[in-house]
């Protein structure tokens, strides 16, 4: 029997492949570009395409793709056959160097924010080789950027990769002033938890709100929810153990290093959590898992939810972010260190991340915003959509003393003076048990818990990746060249604490005192919405700080902004209308063919003993035949307020429309629906209610 360990990458043109597959000189090369950016010179990248071809050959592959992440969020591939016609009539399977490093799709259909206009609707996609290629079905997928052909980033992996660049470039900076000549590169790294639903596909065929929209837009409480928290951590079940073992085998095949999974809180809701990895990759690693969780789920005739949140009133789905940063040699530099120096260091980038976090609330809000995620944040199940840090109650004690220039609890010293003191070693056990803070400080590495569940998560490691650099290169802009090091160093240090504290939030994220006072007494932002959020990504300060270190152009930025927003109304507005067609075409005409067997009813029990009272007929059909009122006129007034959107004036305007009014109509409609589902029979009722979505897996 093969063992996990024969397997593992087995679909992965990776380094082990690489070495058997190039010439040392091809290989040393490559090595190089993989490493430290180099440019590839054409004659390696032929040898390197020949291998690739020769190899993806081998394991049955027909095509090749230049796989890529446009603006939409998933990913698109577009494939070529390696076929090419031979002079005896046949073929022969090719693949060149050039046809590697670039490929010209035909991408007039992605979204673009206005950044490609039609004479060059051509975009081009460029080989990232820093993240490996690797096999899906019979065809080759080499991971790509995608721009347009001005220069423009078309995706989510160019901002990506400038903002792994950037945090680079001034990391090392910081470094070398702490005397560490050695460092060639830093990366910053990525463990993303993914939670997810698994329903099953008779189910999940019955209602329309779920194909068309991936969420529930209807639904009633079920009798039974999350109360018992029974789920979280259970035993899995035999169905559910089924699709974890074929999806695990598929992830490991593809060299994905898929670890934990586990029941989540909700009923139907799973998490999976994969070994961390270099930014991008994890980045590369979450779509291709997202991909194959739904389609292993078709495999076993179930269906996979991403959505942020497919049931109203049971935990919705996230993904945890965990981040930290890294050198070449292996050095965590969120990790306290055991000499005074190091520590001096360590706190130096724990205070890069907490200026970055206060200085840049806002563009962490908006790495995170959908209409999706705006259903959880700040529902008493995810974090609050107020961004603070949660550092624990020992590093919380360091920061103070420093702060304060007084003596660190259990240390004799007078104060903590940076590069003399040795911090106190930190129990790592109790610093990561808040679930209630957005960004937490767990040891050694920093979790964003914000992110919705099918969200790339190139977006917030871009926003967070750009904003430590840049808090980074005001540190070293100030320290290169002083005098006192050590004085500058802690009086920065010192500074950080004083200026931003307000940030750092120990307490209870999900309590409603936390916002008032967050708001009210420390300033910070609150974006409730997408639409409250998103004009802020193109604020001066963010703008600045973006194009600074060239991680957007401000046409970029614009076109982002653009391509969020319509995609924010886009969503709502289909769930708008599938709303309507369902209250319509299924609710409305259910209810109404209850209402009338019931009056029926009475009425042949009248015709039987006209003494009858029959309150009970008359009270439901009195009941429903109210609801079935409500849910025309709401549903009317739903239809007019979609229609009334195309008198927006822009798509700012247009999406503070449907924050404000469509929204606002589409819960109104929900209410009367449910209320019908909870007096209607059963058998009546036109599709699965909660209670056999939530439980159907068994
Ligand atoms: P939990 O959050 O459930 O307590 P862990 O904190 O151990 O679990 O790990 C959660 C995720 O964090 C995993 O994907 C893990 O690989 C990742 N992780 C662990 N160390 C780091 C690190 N230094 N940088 C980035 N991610 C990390
Ligand atoms: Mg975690």
């Amino acid at each position: 029997m093969s063992t996990v360990k024969d397997y593992f990458g087995s679909l992965v043109f990776d380094d082990r492949v690489m070495k058997a597959t190039l010439s040392d000189k091809v290989y040393a090369s490559l090595k190089k570009t993989i490493d430290e950016g180099t440019e590839l010179d054409i004659s390696v990248a032929n040898a390197v395409a020949s291998a690739m071809k020769d190899w993806a050959v081998s394991k049955g592959a027909t095509h090749y793709t230049h796989w890529f992440q446009p603006l939409t969020g998933i990913t698109a591939e577009k494939h070529d056959s390696f076929i090419s016609p031979s002079p005896d009539g046949g073929v022969i399977m090719e693949f060149s160097g050039k046809e590697l490093i670039k490929g010209e799709p035909d991408a007039s259909s992605f979204p673009s924010g206005g950044l490609r206009a039609t004479f060059e609707a051509r975009g081009y996609t460029a080989w990232d080789p820093t993240s490996y290629a690797f096999i899906k079905g019979k065809t080759l997928c080499i991971p790509t950027a995608f721009c347009s052909y001005g220069g423009h980033a078309l995706d989510k992996k160019t901002p990506l990769l400038r903002s792994m660049e950037a945090l680079n470039k001034q990391a090392v900076r910081i470094l070398r002033l702490f005397g560490n000549d050695s460092v060639k590169r830093v990366t910053s790294s990525v463990g993303p938890e993914q939670e997810y639903f698994l329903i099953t596909k008779e189910m999940h065929e019955q209602r329309p709100d779920l194909r068309f929209t991936g969420r529930t837009l209807f639904g009633a409480k079920p009798p039974k929810g999350q109360e018992m928290d029974d789920h979280y951590f259970g035993v899995i079940k035999p169905r559910v153990a089924a699709f974890m073992e074929e999806l695990n085998d598929e992830l490991w095949k593809l060299g994905i290093l898929a670890k934990t999974e586990h029941n989540e809180v909700a009923p139907a809701q799973h998490e999976l959590a994969p070994i961390y990895a270099t930014t991008n990759i994890a980045t590369d690693h979450n779509q291709l898992t997202m991909e194959i969780m739904q389609k292993v789920a078709a495999k076993h005739g179930l269906v996979c939810l991403l959505h942020e949140k497919p049931f109203a009133g049971v935990n919705g789905s996230g993904k945890h972010n965990n981040w930290s940063i890294a050198t070449d040699a292996g050095q965590n530099l969120l990790s306290p260190g055991a000499t005074p120096y190091e520590n001096a260091q360590f706190l130096l980038f724990l205070c890069a991340v907490i200026k970055a976090v206060d200085d840049y609330q806002d563009l962490l809000r908006i790495s995170v915003a959908t209409a999706g995620n705006d259903h959880r944040l700040g529902a008493n199940e995810a974090p609050p959509a107020v961004v603070s840090i949660f550092l624990g109650d020992e590093l919380n004690a360091v920061l103070e003393a420093i702060e304060t220039d007084t003596p660190y609890k259990g240390t004799e010293k007078t104060q903590m003076k940076l590069g003399v003191d040795v911090l106190p070693k930190f129990n790592r056990d109790t610093t990561d048990r808040n679930r209630t803070s957005p960004f937490a400080f767990t040891g050694n590495k920093f979790e964003f818990r914000m992110l919705g569940s099918s969200n790339s998560i190139a977006c917030a490691n871009i926003m967070l990746n750009s904003a430590v650099a840049e808090s980074l290169k005001t540190y070293a802009d100030r320290l290169e060249g002083v005098a006192d090091f050590e004085t500058a160093l802690h009086e920065m240090i010192q500074k950080t604490i004083k200026d931003h504290k307000h940030i750092i939030f120990n307490g209870n994220g999900y309590d409603e005192s936390w916002i008032k006072e967050a708001t009210e007494k420390r300033g910070l932002l609150n974006y409730r919405t997408t639409a409250d959020c998103m004009p802020h990504l193109l604020d001066k300060k963010n703008v600045e700080m973006l194009t600074s270190h060239s991680i957007f152009t401000e046409a970029e930025l614009k076109s982002r902004y653009e391509i969020m927003l319509e995609n924010y109304c886009k969503t709502i507005i289909i769930e708008a209308n599938t709303m309507v067609d369902m209250a319509k075409t299924q609710i409305a005409p259910a209810v109404e063919a209850y209402s009338a067997d019931v009056a029926k009813a009475a009425a042949a029990k009248k015709a039987l003993d006209s003494a009858l009272v029959c309150s009970y007929e008359t009270g439901i059909v009195r009941k429903l035949s109210a609801l079935t009122d409500r849910i025309a006129v709401k549903a009317e007034e739903l239809e007019n307020a979609v229609i009334s959107l195309n008198k927006a004036e822009d798509i700012g305007a247009e999406s503070d429309m449907i924050r404000d009014t469509v929204l606002n109509l589409m819960g109104q409609l929900r209410l009367a629906c449910d209320e019908a589902e909870t007096l209607t029979a059963k058998t009546y009722w036109p599709f699965p209610v909660y209670a056999d979505l939530l439980f159907s897996v068994k």
